[in-house]
């Protein structure tokens, strides 16, 4: 049987990030994916929403014009943007093989079941089997610790009747070759938003529907407030507060039932309530891997499970299912094998929405618990303000911004706006070096930018800002 330093189970951005960190730590690893490499994220995640997100995005501004020029004509083929779609994820996904390739990680395809952990004290690997793919039987191997980065899948309610013709999870509409007529989507949380926004700008009469009285729920309200604006603005039906009892499949498509009686029509359905753990069949109960009360594998923060040598990463772990912050994890665990003790810390963690304008959040916002205790200020600019969003025609939108006020430190900012995720990366880099609003106004803005808003609503914070009134100036 061969003997590895670390076998990873699941091959997404978790498992494989922490193969490749493994690997340049000079370690000897396994890595056992049962499906394609590169996992949800980018396979049926981030990266194909993405490339559709961004062609919707183009063809709103043909829709809705750019100032001084005229189209009277254009047309687009959507099985072509399919096509562009599985070219993008074929390039990733064989980068991803190549690289673990190259640093020499064996490769299993094949579904991992642990037969028994490491045992550290004794020195003793644990033993993996794989039941490899296409009845090519099946195999074992050792290994002195074990990473399971498995990942999550869509949630399934039966009432829901998914049949993944005409109802549908987010796997499959990615795959569909052409436009629905009209579609109902069922969940108004980031999945279910950013197909609104993709398929509405694609032609489709988009219906969302919410158990919750708000989309977005999670955000900050004002966000929450402002994309509900947007989106309606487009003619996508929003429906809060609202209880789907059950889901039936047509000839040609599906009827929502409402717990009201009223019934919904669509071509397609689709059903985006949320992610189920992948960790059944892995032997986890056999060997006594502990779970936390939500079914979600208990790590300690080196991402270490209750028993020694096994490790879990990903959104099968406490935190936000995001694709980075899987990756973080994969390193945090990759790096104490290698013996250099890091401990996990996701308070400065970003992430982002790609509803049109996009939206990005990082750290605390408005709202949250944690800030009851805490004296702080918000600063805000707007999109309008800022010469490059005006020559960019992207006025619409603003960053807020969080400030601690006995320190000035920034603990926290949300917004919406054209290229606000990157924005947002700037003050995660201050706020992961403890940056205050001095930081943020002496570090020098390249003119014309989007990132010199940050400056400005970080500096409104305190009254500050250059370029904007604020009464608060004039009181001190
Ligand atoms: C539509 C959609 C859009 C998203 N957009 C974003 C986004 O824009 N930004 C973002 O940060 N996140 C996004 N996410 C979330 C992101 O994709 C996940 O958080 C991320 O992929 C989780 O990584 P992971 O490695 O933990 O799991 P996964 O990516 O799910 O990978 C787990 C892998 O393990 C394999 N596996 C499972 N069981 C076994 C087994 N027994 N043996 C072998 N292999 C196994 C699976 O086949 C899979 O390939 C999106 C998700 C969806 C569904």
């Amino acid at each position: 049987m061969e003997n590895f330093d670390i076998c990873v189970i699941g091959g997404g951005p978790a498992g494989y990030v922490a193969a490749l960190k493994s690997a340049l730590n000079g370690m000897k690893i396994a890595i056992i994916e049962k499906d394609k490499l590169g996992g949800t994220c980018l396979n049926r995640g981030c990266i194909p929403t993405k490339v559709l997100y961004s062609k919707a995005k183009f063809l709103n501004s043909l829709k809705s014009g750019v100032s001084g020029f005229h189209i009277d004509k254009y047309n687009y083929s959507y099985e072509d943007i399919i096509n562009y779609k599985d070219e993008v994820v074929s390039t990733l996904v064989g980068g991803v093989s190549k690289l673990l390739k190259a640093r020499n990680v064996s490769i299993f395809n094949g579904a991992a079941f642990i037969v028994s952990a490491p045992d550290k004290k004794n020195n003793i690997s644990g033993v993996i089997k794989i039941q490899e793919n296409n009845n090519n039987g099946e195999l074992e191997i050792s290994a002195s610790n074990v990473i399971i980065a498995t990942g999550s899948s869509p949630a399934m309610i039966p009432a829901f009747h998914i049949d993944h013709s005409n109802i549908i999870t987010s796997d499959e509409i990615l795959n569909i070759k052409s436009i629905p007529k009209d579609i109902a989507i069922i969940g108004a949380g980031v999945i279910g938003c950013e197909f609104a926004n993709i398929f509405n700008e694609f032609g489709s009469k988009v219906t969302m529907l919410e158990l919750l009285p708000s989309i977005l729920s999670t955000e900050d309200k004002e966000i929450s407030k402002f994309t509900n604006k947007i989106l309606a603005s487009k003619d996508i039906e929003i429906k809060t507060s609202i209880e789907v009892d059950n889901i039936s499949a047509e000839d040609k498509g599906a009827i929502v039932l409402l717990k009201t009686g009223e019934k919904i029509n669509a071509e397609k359905v689709l059903v985006s309530i949320g992610r189920i753990l992948n960790t059944n069949n892995l032997g986890l109960k056999e060997i006594g891997v502990e779970l936390d009360s939500k079914g979600k594998i208990k790590t300690d923060v080196h991402n270490e499970t209750n028993i020694a040598g096994i490790y879990a990463c990903g959104d099968i772990i406490d935190g936000p299912m995001l694709a980075h912050k899987a990756s973080y994890d994969g390193i945090i665990a990759s790096e104490n094998i290698a013996g250099r003790k890091r401990e996990k810390n996701y308070s400065v963690l970003p992430w982002s929405i790609y509803v049109n304008p996009p939206i990005g959040t990082v750290g605390m916002k408005e709202g949250d618990k944690e800030l009851e205790n805490i004296k702080y200020r918000v600063g805000r600019f707007s999109y309008g303000a800022n010469g490059m969003a005006l020559a960019m025609e992207e006025k619409e939108g603003f960053l807020k911004v969080i400030t601690e006020e006995e320190t000035g430190k920034i603990i926290g900012a949300t917004g919406i706006g054209a290229d606000m995720p990157e924005l947002i990366a700037e003050i995660t880099a201050i706020m992961h070096f403890n940056g205050t609003i001095k930081d943020a106004e002496f570090t020098i803005h390249s003119h014309p930018t989007l990132s010199e808003i940050v400056p400005e609503a970080v500096l409104d914070s305190i009254g500050e800002a250059i370029h904007k009134y604020n009464p608060r100036m004039f009181k001190k």
